[in-house]
């Protein structure tokens, strides 16, 4: 096919990615977007200008070479596109499904200065969709180095900085406290937007270079950091252990019957397979009506579980207005079209009972945007004597989690900040010589791409602590 000029390429519109019907997928865990065909891929790459200086590059945590794996995409060259993608960025099904490419690689494509944006996502996960199918092996092992490097955490920051030191020919250990690997991409992230097969696969590829991975060990309790480099032999350590601990309000009510972290709620019906019903052995309270507290990503994918679980209505409370949600908006978009009832501008203020202890009904009060505060939005100010309440008999907590303190506080030496988060240098070393922090322990709740940007970045600087002990 002839190259085209870019007044062409400028011609040609987004395309849009399929989904399920909204009506279909309500009550249904399958993924709701079905992926690019062919021709769409095709399409979308003829998009892209190709920048000289391509922005995108830089928007990209991973620094993933987007032109370059987009244009053997208009070139039809899939195996030389997973290649690229490949070389940057270990996890590409995943991150082309979660990532929030509107404030990333597509915020900064030049094509969304007149209009949409490159489909950069869409692309990514069309390539790595298409590697899983049909490639096998993408690794020539390294000559070993001998080094032995313990990975906490099998998260994405975990599992990329495993998969970069392995290309590096490090003998790579993870520890994952759980019983399976994935992080919160298993345990939080749900079926219908990332199903667990598709981070099974991924997961596999490393296994195949060679990572090790051992689930069901808690570091700070089966063996402490200090063990890992002093009885196991260890010569690096990098911790990626994530921020799990749910924050809860201080409202009253909060201990009911009927009241849950997002994260153990999610945790029953992603992790143990509580949406299968009575098949599953770990339960889950499913009820007509649900009230979730939050605005994030966390937030959504509750409220759109517990929309699939049976809760008529599903009910979002959020304090600001929506234009502040900090959820991606196509998570925001799909929610809607799933009929979950939003409630913005409104914050809980106690949780009511029944005469039996059970969550009755959420007392709400409204609120409206005052001054800006430290972040930057307008700070939600209550509006006195507005207390409505919503009822319901199940109540979601989803409005953040910091860090769990068992691992820091069994390693002596590890400087921490007020929150609990794991204080790194430039190239994420700890206080500790040789122990690499990334990922939410260091930043508090962020992306599974920003994780994996401290992972790669790690990574390298291991190498180089063991190659030079620098
Ligand atoms: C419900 C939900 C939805 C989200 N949606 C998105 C999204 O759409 N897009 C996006 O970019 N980000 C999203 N995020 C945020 C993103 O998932 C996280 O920022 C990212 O997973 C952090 O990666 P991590 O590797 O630091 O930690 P995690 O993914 O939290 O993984 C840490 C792992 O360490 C294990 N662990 C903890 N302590 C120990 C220990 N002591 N010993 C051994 N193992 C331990 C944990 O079991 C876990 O498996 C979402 C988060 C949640 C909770
Ligand atoms: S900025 Fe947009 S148009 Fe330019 S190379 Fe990147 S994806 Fe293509």
């Amino acid at each position: 096919m002839p190259a085209l000029k870019p007044s062409e390429r400028m011609k040609i519109p987004r395309q849009r990615m399929p989904e399920r019907e909204a009506d279909e997928r309500r009550t249904a865990f399958i993924e709701v977007n079905r992926g690019y065909t062919s021709q769409a891929a095709v399409t979308e790459s003829m998009r892209c200008l190709q920048c000289k200086d391509a922005k995108c590059i830089a928007g990209c945590p991973v620094g993933i070479d987007i032109p370059a794996f987009v244009d053997a995409i208009a070139r039809d060259d899939l195996p030389a596109a997973a290649d690229i993608l490949f070389a940057d960025n270990v996890l590409p099904g995943i991150t082309g499904r979660v990532c929030p490419q509107e404030t990333q690689c597509e915020e900064v494509c030049v094509r969304a200065k007149k209009g949409d944006p490159v489909g950069i996502g869409y692309l990514e996960r069309y390539v790595a969709d298409w590697a899983r199918e049909h490639r096998r092996e993408l690794f020539d092992p390294p000559p070993p180095s001998g080094r032995r490097v313990a990975i906490v955490g099998s998260g994405p920051g975990g599992l990329t900085c495993a998969g970069e030191l392995s290309k590096r020919g490090h003998a790579v250990t993870v520890f994952e406290a759980l019983h399976r690997p994935g992080g919160v991409l298993v345990y939080g992230i749900p079926e219908f937007r990332l199903p667990n097969a598709i981070v099974d696969a991924e997961v596999e590829t490393l296994r195949r270079r060679g990572v090790e991975i051992v689930t069901d060990v808690i570091i700070g309790q089966t063996y402490t950091i200090r063990e890992l480099m002093r009885t196991e032999g260890f010569d690096a350590v990098f911790i990626a252990n994530g921020a799990g601990l749910p924050i809860f309000q201080g409202i009253p009510g909060e201990n009911l019957k009927g009241v849950y972290s997002a994260n153990e709620f999610l945790t029953r019906v992603n992790l143990m397979g509580a949406y299968r019903g009575e098949e599953s052995d770990t339960p889950v309270l499913t009820s007509t009506r649900t009230v979730v507290c939050g605005g994030g990503n966390t937030a959504m994918d509750a409220v759109r579980t517990s929309r699939r679980l049976g809760a008529d209505p599903a009910t979002l409370v959020y304090r600001r207005s929506r234009r502040e949600m900090p959820a991606r908006a196509e998570e925001v978009k799909h929610a809607e079209e799933e009929g979950v009832v939003f409630e913005v501008l409104c914050n809980p203020v106690e949780i009511l009972a029944d005469e039996n202890g059970w969550v009755r009904a959420t007392r709400c009060i409204r609120m409206e945007l005052g001054e800006p505060d430290a972040s930057g939005r307008r700070r939600p100010v209550p509006i006195p004597g507005s207390e409505f309440d919503i009822p319901c008999q199940i109540f979601i907590q989803a409005i953040g989690t910091r860090a769990n303190p068992l691992l820091t506080q069994t390693t002596p030496g590890l400087n921490t900040n007020k929150w609990g988060n794991i204080i790194v240098d430039e190239n994420n070393m700890t206080s500790i010589p040789g122990v690499f922090a990334g990922g939410d322990i260091v930043r508090g709740g962020a992306t599974v791409i920003l994780a994996m940007g401290d992972g790669k970045r790690a990574a390298a600087a291991i190498d180089a602590y063991l190659r030079n002990g620098e």
